[in-house]
């Protein structure tokens, strides 16, 4: 890393800086192992004595150059890639976090995370409480527990598009001795970097706008090196004490502010082994190098079609918070002041059987699971992703039965409006 460049620099150049007679773009090292000279050189790699390239499930030269290329654009020490968002916000979590340990949540999350927490990570004893940002601090600050090891929360929530307070989140999870772990997807580092507002992780779903084409699915794992284990050594133990299947090495003490994001690497990703695969990799830095050029057109257009929308008789509802009226305009506004995302909710007059016919009549934007590409497409969560899910359950959720999702595109915005006008006059 080469001092403080500006995020557009670091999408184009950081990473991978090839010196004289190397490739000049990003090599696509498809091997999985790596040779040495001598049987002692890769004997000090195993004891973690010596840093370099041995097995393509811990390390891998593509990967780290567009983990590095991540990790230099959120302002952080390091970075993992990992083979899906999922896999990115599991390995956060359960970095610091086992069998008998507890943490609080943000209820209105992604529906996979929601998932992730309140079903599986239950079973391997990780308790979760999830919290409604709107709740009193005596509710919240009351979620937490002496086993509590994390807060985790989006800087903007899929699908419900909730703004989070960094700041005011950061204080509360600090008071309790524990990090704040944001998945940054829908923001990206281009509009928002949770770090310089006292976040200590973030995660990345790299498959969304990152990647930006719907080509690769991957995800991104990011240590601020900011969050001071050894202050609270006994909560974070697998951090401050000797790890056995490394002849007893403390991270904390080897690695300094490096120890979370080394511990994962090497600990979990060599146990665990969900690694992106170099060439999805590859594909992610393609992504990159255009990234701050598309989010900003990504949120040029959405801004444009929201105030469409809420112009529009036909339609109930909208929640975009570049929207004045809207609940989180304020607080994107000190976070986001360049825009936030891509994504717009909204509701039609007729409810959820108006909502189904005017996305079957849609032509340009398309149907599917996926947001945050190039392409403008939409999706109804009520009959798609929070199917299984009761009325009740689904506004729990955060997700209104009438709810459209439509992730806009970079495509030109009067023919997505003339798009959604034609449908909704159909
Ligand atoms: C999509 C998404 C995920 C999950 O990522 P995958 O790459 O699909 O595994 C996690 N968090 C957010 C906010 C997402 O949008």
């Amino acid at each position: 890393m080469t001092g403080k460049r500006k995020p557009e620099t670091i999408c184009v150049q950081a990473g991978w800086e090839p010196k004289k007679g190397e490739p000049r773009v990003l090599p696509i090292y498809q091997s999985t192992t790596f040779k040495y000279e001598t049987s002692d050189q890769m004997g000090r790699l195993f004891d973690l004595e010596d840093a370099g390239y041995f097995y393509t499930r811990l390390q891998n030269p593509t990967n780290d150059a567009v983990a590095a290329k991540i990790a230099e654009l959120e302002g952080g020490v390091g970075a993992m890639l990992t083979s899906s968002g999922q896999a990115a916000n599991f390995y956060a979590v359960f970095n610091i976090c086992e069998a008998g340990d507890h943490i609080v949540s943000f209820a209105p999350i992604y529906g996979g995370t929601f998932n992730l927490f309140a079903v599986t990570m239950k079973k391997l004893g990780i308790d979760v409480t999830f919290i409604d940002p709107d709740a009193s601090d005596e509710e919240i600050n009351a979620a937490f527990k002496p086993n509590t090891k994390a807060l985790f929360a989006e800087t903007i929530s899929n699908p419900s598009l909730v703004v989070l307070d960094i700041e005011k989140f950061a204080c509360i999870a600090h008071s309790h001795g524990v990090p704040l772990i944001v998945d940054n997807t829908f923001a990206t580092p281009i509009n928002c970097r949770p770090f310089e507002w006292g976040a200590d992780i973030v995660t990345h779903s790299t498959t969304k706008y990152m990647d930006g084409h719907a080509m690769a699915v991957g995800g991104c794992v990011v240590d601020s090196g900011n969050f001071d284990w050894e202050k609270y050594g006994d909560k974070f133990h697998g951090l401050t004490q000797p790890d056995e299947s490394y002849h007893g090495i403390v991270y904390t003490q080897k690695f300094g502010k490096l120890a979370y994001i080394t511990k994962a690497t090497v600990q979990l990703m060599r146990d665990l082994g969900s690694i992106q695969s170099p060439q999805n990799a590859f594909l992610l830095n393609v992504g990159l190098e255009t990234l701050h050029l598309r989010v900003a057109r990504h949120c040029e257009n959405a801004q444009k079609v929201a105030e469409y929308l809420n112009n529009n008789d036909e339609v109930s509802w909208v929640n975009y918070c570049g929207l004045e009226d809207n609940k989180y305009h304020k607080l994107a506004g000190k976070y986001m002041p360049n825009g936030s995302c891509g994504v717009i909710s909204f509701g039609l007059k007729g409810g959820r059987d108006r909502a189904i016919r005017f996305m079957d009549n849609l032509r340009l934007a398309a149907i599917v699971t996926h947001v945050a590409d190039a392409r403008t497409s939409v999706l109804h969560p009520a009959s798609h992703t929070h199917r299984q899910l009761t009325e009740e359950q689904l506004i729990e959720a955060g997700v209104q039965p009438d709810l459209i999702r439509l992730s806009v595109g970079i495509e030109n915005v009067d023919d997505i409006i003339a798009d959604i006008e034609q449908a909704l006059k159909a």
